[in-house]
């Protein structure tokens, strides 16, 4: 480049004699138009190439190739769809390789939340699910929280062996592998990203200084996740950016609550109680007596009960009942795969019926929070 040129990236002033400082852009690269820093170079490759997703088929052929080799299983699931985005099973795939898993986007919890509490209910649940873990992280890819302890249980747990990455989409597998090429000191100079063309194996490769290297591999879709079902516009309203603020409601039995047009919760029978919702909090929530909750979604659907518009809705699966039973005592949530939860702090135990688009994943979990 030229004495002045800079990088269409970043806009550091490029330079083509020293990798180590900022702005390098190997002489073979730099007539390129745009001319770009390794560093940008590195990172745009790396989304395009990340985007790619897998069939549950393709996905399960995948992990079983993971078997045959010696490596590390990163699993990433996101805290806020736990059961939507955990991979059951996982260990039965990939053989006698160990498993760490990584949860994330734990900045969406409110602000006052006992990390060793969450970090131990991870474990029980994960433990639910059959899944075998050498070590549970918590962190916040998009927040830098808990990444240093991330790198360091790979690093740890990885010895000099490759890292495979798993994860559903969704659950910032992306965002993760980002901070990791930008950060992990070790990864200098050398690294791009290449793939296995031609095969449904579409991994990306990032090659670690031993040799090895962190195997991204493409994102499990899970059609039970709210996430995976609605159109584009509406995932922003439903994925989470900022901490919850949850919502909390006292109900009596007879009362209905509607999340937009994606969800409805019905308080059945049971004492006067609190329900919290936990969900983007840019979604809004209508409550009415049950009696009255079929006319005002016939009338209101896609308008006054949204998101989805009237349009969305078309592309939505019918609405399908489950009528759950919170028992007596101790708390639980209402969990809606890619939604949220509601959480029920009952002592005295409730009939609830949940309404969302036919597929979604709903079940009821000890609480969370
Ligand atoms: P991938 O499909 O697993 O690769 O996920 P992405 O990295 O593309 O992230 C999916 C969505 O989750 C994007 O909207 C990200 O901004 C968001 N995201 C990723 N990491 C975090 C996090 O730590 N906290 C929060 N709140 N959002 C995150």
């Amino acid at each position: 480049p030229g004495i002045d040129a800079s990088c269409a990236g970043c806009g550091v002033k490029l330079q083509t004699t020293d990798k180590e400082l900022s702005g390098y852009i190997p002489a073979s690269a730099a007539e390129r138009v745009p001319a770009i820093c390794q560093r940008c170079f590195r990172i745009k490759n790396y989304n395009d190439a990340s985007t790619v997703t897998i069939d549950q088929d393709d996905f399960l052929r995948l992990l079983g190739g993971i078997a045959s080799t010696d490596s590390l299983v990163v699993h990433i699931v996101d805290l806020f769809d736990f059961e939507g985005s955990v991979i059951s099973g996982l260990q039965r795939f990939v053989g006698s390789n160990p498993v760490l898993l990584v949860v994330n986007k734990i900045d969406l919890l409110p602000k006052a939340v006992n990390y060793n509490r969450i970090r131990n209910w991870v474990q029980q649940q994960a433990k639910e699910q059959g899944l075998k873990t050498v070590d549970v992280v918590l962190c916040s890819a998009k927040r830098n929280i808990g990444f240093d302890r991330v790198v360091e249980a790979i690093e740890h747990f990885r010895g000099r062996r490759d890292v495979y990455v798993v994860g559903a989409t969704n659950v910032g597998k992306s965002t993760l592998i980002n901070r990791i090429i930008q950060d992990y000191s070790d990864l200098d100079a050398e690294l791009t990203t290449s793939r296995y063309p031609g095969t449904t194996l579409d991994a990306v490769h990032i090659p670690l200084d031993d040799g090895k290297s962190i195997i991204d591999t493409p994102g499990i879709v899970y059609s039970h996740r709210m996430t995976e079902l609605v159109p584009r516009s509406v995932l922003q309203a439903i994925l989470p950016d900022k901490p919850i603020k949850p919502l909390v409601y006292q109900l009596n039995e007879g009362q209905t609550m509607f999340v937009g047009a994606l969800a409805r919760f019905d308080f059945v029978s049971g004492d006067r109680q609190s329900f919290t919702l936990y969900i983007s909090n840019g979604l809004e929530v209508h409550r009415t007596k049950l009696e009255r909750a079929e006319e005002l979604y016939a009338n209101h659907k896609g308008v006054l009960l949204s998101p989805p518009s009237v349009e969305e809705l078309d592309e939505l699966p019918a609405w399908t009942r489950h009528s759950l039973r919170i028992p007596r005592g101790g708390d639980y949530d209402v969990f809606v795969s890619g939604l949220g939860w509601m959480q029920v702090n009952g002592t005295s135990g409730a009939l609830v019926d949940v309404y969302v688009p036919k597929g979604v994943k709903v079940l009821v979990r000890d609480s969370l929070m």
